[in-house]
């Protein structure tokens, strides 16, 4: 495992942190004035309709996987699962939304090739939501506010129009830091026909080039089937890990440790802990357990592709816990949090 690189909260804090203040712009602070107009309401049907079929057509990818795929179809659609599931989760998330540690430029170029592949939007739009969904969470100007319902913090937020609050909120979040990455501006900039290679045309020919697959198993199973089951698992962090689970590091936020997301999201479903200590490379205290994006980057790591990995100190972590965590009042959480264990000598002290 990598070293501590941040012993102190405020260090942490003072240096590395993204900008997630306001931009301090006195004519964009006047534009930027709460609207007066009242939100309502408007579904984007356009939207509907596609997230609808896609639906449908990953249902008959998923009955096509055992009545007429090769079994090398079904692997490689789980394959591209778990390189979309990383550009999301090690890529934007953890590098680019979070910068919870830093990667050379092969790293960002394949991460970004990965979260071409999820097509979640380019990697600018994710992170600016992100970070607007830490800094304003469950309140009007997070995108997918959680206080208004398990399905619209699901899917719903992207079959509606934004909430006004979510838009002048985004454009006071600091991007500056993602606009100097030259990765993630050539990808925003072909971001239309990057998506539409490496989502739908490669998952589609690669099994009929390679092991002589039918395209049009490719196309139900690699490509639709495997995007929406993506899609899927990423929006259980939203959803699922909003509503359901403990609340070891901070009881008073509805972020949860929601055990099922972790496995579907490849390690992002420790989400009370995430919410708590964001700028954690690992997005957990856990290590390697259950969590595929922090074995990638420690991999990483490893081969010299990532560094300055940010990780919290087991005494904070003990510290916060015993703070703001329901584990003084709920007890032991035992295997899936062992330090907490160490709350009692830390009482006794
Ligand atoms: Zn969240
Ligand atoms: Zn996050």
């Amino acid at each position: 495992m990598p070293p501590f690189i941040k012993e102190s909260i405020n260090d942490i804090i003072d240096d590395d942190i993204p900008d997630l203040e306001p931009v301090i712009d006195p004519t964009l602070d006047k534009q930027l004035q709460p609207s007066k107009e009242k939100y309502s309401i408007k579904i984007v049907w356009r939207n509907v309709i596609l997230m609808s079929a896609l639906h449908i057509a990953a249902i008959y990818g998923a009955y096509l996987c055992f009545v007429s795929a090769k079994w090398q179809t079904n692997l490689a659609a789980f394959v591209l699962y778990q390189m979309g599931g990383l550009g999301i989760t090690a890529g934007c998330h953890r590098l680019w939304a979070h910068k919870a540690y830093k990667a050379r430029l092969p790293l960002r170029i394949l991460l970004a090739m990965f979260q071409t592949i999820a097509f979640q939007n380019h990697i600018y739009e994710w992170s600016r939501d992100h970070r607007v969904h830490h800094k304003y969470s469950e309140t009007d100007a997070d995108p997918h506010n959680s206080r208004r319902g398990f399905f619209f913090a699901h899917v719903g937020w992207l079959l509606v129009r934004k909430h006004p609050d979510v838009i002048r909120k985004g454009r006071q979040i600091g991007m500056d830091d993602l606009m100097r990455d030259p990765v993630v501006r050539v990808q925003r900039k072909y971001y239309l026909p990057l998506v539409l290679f490496f989502c739908f045309i490669m998952p589609t020919y690669v099994p009929y080039l390679f092991w002589n697959e039918s395209l049009y198993n490719g196309f139900y199973i690699c490509a639709l089937l495997r995007y929406a089951w993506t899609l899927n698992m990423t929006w259980l962090v939203n959803s699922a890990a909003h509503f359901w689970g403990r609340h070891p590091y901070d009881k008073e936020i509805m972020p949860a440790e929601n055990y099922f997301t972790v496995y579907g999201a490849l390690g992002e479903g420790f989400h009370n802990y995430h919410h708590t200590f964001p700028w954690d490379y690992a997005a957990s205290e856990l290590g390697w357990r259950f969590n595929v994006s922090t074995m990638f980057i420690n991999a990483m790591h490893a081969i010299g592709l990532a560094y300055d990995l940010k990780q919290v100190s087991p005494e904070m972590i003990m510290k916060r816990k015993q703070r703001t965590g329901d584990v003084p009042l709920k007890g032991n959480y035992g295997l899936y949090h062992p330090s907490t264990t160490k709350i009692d000598e830390l009482k006794s002290e």
